[in-house]
């Protein structure tokens, strides 16, 4: 018995969230007592790296077939490798990759599957458990796991990952690449600011924005803090802002130092996805906006005055 995670890339790279999902593979197979290795297709720099966090081995496969994802080919690869590790716990990241390979891998290995998982599981009289949030972070599911092969996704921001080990020996690992069934024509990377899943400041802002056209006051004041914008679905929706920057329950969840919810009522659905911020600064003209009961500071007025002025204060720091 063994716990693979698979450590995603980017342009060759490991996301926060690898280091994250390493360090929850450790935790995952101390319960388990054994032990955590981490799989990584194609070349990526630093991967002897994830031994810190708690991977004591990491397995690469490279083929010019993995180059680009395609979650039919990283399936059966994902699945070749863990029989070869002799893997049959297997963890990837909630992130759009995991989710299209959860399924897929569940089948594949004839395993009980669990998604957006954010709890370390727990061995009781011989049944794995696993805890997950259910009805937007309002109450906890336990799921008993019984099947002998377990794939879970771990929802992103669940654990601060910590050092727990040495950098981890990387070993190339001999399994079939199947030709990919899919062409990628073009790749358009969002530049600029850091991803959400991975910022430590975040300026955020809804309906109460009134239109796309006053964004320039969230953009100054993101511009002045090194902060990345995010916003409410409907925001979202309606077009006002990308989808990529929506935050919650159907969004991205997040886990800052600091979030600013500017205009924000603070549904439920939107707080799923930002109540394990550290520190949560609401704006709101409204004293009844439930997002104050969620707060730790709070400023009653309209944000057309409290922004800019703001913004003209922390430029001074
Ligand atoms: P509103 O609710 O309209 O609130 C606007 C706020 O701005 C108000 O509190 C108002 O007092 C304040 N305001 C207005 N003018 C000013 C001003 N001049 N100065 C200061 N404050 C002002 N929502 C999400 O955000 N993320 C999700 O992932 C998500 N998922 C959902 C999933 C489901 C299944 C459902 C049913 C809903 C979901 N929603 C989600 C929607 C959610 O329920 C709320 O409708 C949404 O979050 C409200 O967005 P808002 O706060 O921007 O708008």
């Amino acid at each position: 018995m063994m716990v693979l995670i698979f450590a995603e890339t980017q342009k060759g790279k490991f996301k926060k969230a690898a280091y994250e999902l390493a360090y929850y593979g450790y935790q995952t197979a101390q319960a388990l007592g054994t032990e955590c290795a981490a799989l990584v297709l194609g070349t990526a720099e630093g991967a002897e790296e994830l031994g810190k966090y708690g991977a004591s081995k990491v397995y690469h496969v490279t083929d010019t077939a993995l180059d680009t994802f395609d979650s039919q080919a990283y399936t059966k690869v994902i699945a070749a490798a863990a029989e070869k590790a002799g893997a049959n716990v297997v963890i990837v990241g909630h992130t759009s990759t995991g989710k299209s390979l959860l399924g897929r891998l569940a089948v594949r290995m004839n395993a009980g599957s669990v998604p957006a998982v954010n709890a370390i599981p727990t061995v009781e009289g011989g049944t794995f458990k696993v805890r997950k949030p259910v009805f937007s972070g309002k109450a906890f599911a336990d799921y008993e796991v019984k099947s002998e092969n377990k794939v879970l996704s771990l929802m992103g921001n669940s654990l601060q990952p910590q050092e727990v080990g040495e950098p981890a020996s990387v070993e190339a690992l001999d399994v079939e690449v199947p030709a990919a069934q899919v062409t990628v024509k073009e790749v358009k990377r969002m530049e600029g600011r850091t991803p959400l899943p991975e910022a430590e400041l975040v300026v955020s802002a809804g309906r109460g924005m009134k239109g796309p056209e006053n964004w320039g006051i969230i953009e100054e004041l993101a511009e002045t803090m090194g902060a990345t914008t995010a916003c409410s679905r409907p925001v979202a929706d309606a077009d006002w802002r990308p989808h990529h920057e929506h935050v919650g329950q159907t969004g991205v969840a997040i886990r800052p130092n600091l979030y600013f919810a500017i205009g924000i009522s603070g549904a439920i659905q939107h707080l799923a996805g930002v109540n394990s911020s550290k520190t949560i600064v609401v704006i709101n003209k409204d004293p009844e906006a439930p997002f104050f009961k969620a707060a730790d500071y709070g400023v009653v007025g309209d944000l057309f005055d409290v922004v800019p002025r703001l913004n003209e204060a922390m430029k001074k720091f």
